[in-house]
């Protein structure tokens, strides 16, 4: 099946009121686990590359340093991935652009095979962000690419995108933002955190959300609602590797029941990172504990001793570096490799399996209308007439 714009899917969502997970993706084996977990569970998938991942996947191992040009060699590499895993697939596939920083990371995104952009111009004047969104929502749309847009600041790290406290969004400025910009899709800002510290027992503030759905039902205007900086950051996985000599503290994530409250109250999508991270991290710990041989390998034991270097880091793109044609083409070299890409393969699915279902998203690939971009570029003009 071709890729999809995230625009049917998040219709889907709303009309059938189901929770769509996000998920990062920074090496071809995740993205091929995350399609794999998701046509098990008959559920549309969303993969998302963050844009400095998109670096990372351009061979800019120094991702945070990316430039425009790191970028665009990513966004084709991880493009071409995911086209080639979707094209054998049944399910309804999102390639999404997570935290687009400018105009030219959504073209370059958009260039490699993306079908859905986030804009992030929430540290800037509300106007101001209005106004780059409406550009790339312009640009966007007319080839048929949905677009996310951020208003609200969420406290937390993930990759550049970081703030000392939280802002939450006011729903009638969301709103606003809406009408103003045509997007797609909104981040908001209601409670949730970047990172794997989220602090203790967080409350989501669920009448934001309620707020803006009300709003937008009267008006009539059409917006996805999303959640960022939502991992549940497992507390087994933690434990696990701590008891492998990780060293992860202060670790919180948002309840599983706090996140269903929220799809309940209107949210849609999701975004789950974090999880991931930790899952294939301590699969790989696991492994050469269990295969102390391995430590010495040729071809991954310079992963291991990155590992054991960095123990309190649990970001797979720290301990991959030294397989980098596995992480950007999927090219498995040798058994010893393999074992690897089974480590990250089998960490994606455990945990995506896991919110497939706590989101209630299995089952639903039937639901989603099956729209190529070029039909969905001609749909936009009706809808973006008024803009
Ligand atoms: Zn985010």
């Amino acid at each position: 099946m071709s890729l999809i714009p995230l625009r049917p899917l998040m219709e889907a969502s709303m009309k059938y009121g189901f929770g769509q997970g996000g998920f990062n993706v920074n090496a071809a084996a995740q993205a091929k686990a995350v399609i794999e977990i998701h046509e098990m569970f008959r559920a549309p998938a969303i993969l998302q590359g963050a844009d400095l991942a998109n670096g990372f996947m351009g061979g800019k191992t120094d991702f945070m340093n990316a430039t425009l040009e790191d970028k665009r060699a990513g966004a084709k590499n991880i493009g071409n991935v995911v086209k080639k895993y979707a094209q054998n697939s049944h399910i309804p596939i999102v390639l999404h652009l997570d935290h687009g920083r400018d105009f030219e990371s959504c073209v370059a995104a958009i260039d490699g095979g993306y079908t859905s952009v986030m804009i992030d111009g929430s540290s800037l004047p509300f106007e101001e962000n209005i106004e780059l969104t409406r550009e790339v929502v312009k640009y966007a749309h007319a080839r048929g690419v949905s677009v996310e847009g951020e208003l609200g600041v969420l406290a937390g790290v993930e990759d550049h995108v970081f703030s000392e406290k939280s802002t939450y969004t006011n729903p009638l400025d969301a709103v606003t933002f809406f009408q103003k910009t045509g997007v797609d899709a909104l981040a908001i800002s209601y409670g949730t955190m970047h990172g794997a510290s989220k602090g203790q027992n967080v409350k989501l503030r669920k009448e934001i959300v309620i707020a803006i759905r009300e709003c937008m039902n009267h008006l009539g205007i059409f917006g996805a609602l999303v959640s960022h900086g939502s991992s549940t950051v497992p507390k087994y996985i933690v434990d696990e590797i701590n008891g492998l000599g990780g060293q992860l503290s202060n670790t919180y994530g948002i309840s599983i029941e706090e996140l269903q409250g929220a799809i309940h109250a209107g949210i849609n999508k999701i975004n789950v990172d974090t999880d991931i991270r930790l899952a294939v991290t301590r699969n790989m710990k696991e492994f050469f504990a269990n295969y102390p041989e391995m430590q010495n390998s040729p071809s991954i034991g310079e992963i291991y001793e990155l590992l054991e270097q960095k123990k309190a880091a649990f970001d797979p793109r720290v301990f991959l570096t030294p397989i980098m044609d596995t992480v950007m083409y999927g090219v498995i070299p040798d058994e010893d490799v393999n074992a690897i890409v089974q480590c990250i393969e089998r960490g994606v699915k455990e945990v995506v399996g896991t919110l497939i279902v706590k989101f209630d998203t299995y089952g639903k690939a039937s639901f989603v209308e099956n729209v190529i971009l070029e039909e969905m570029a001609e749909r936009y003009k009706t809808i973006d007439k008024y803009l």
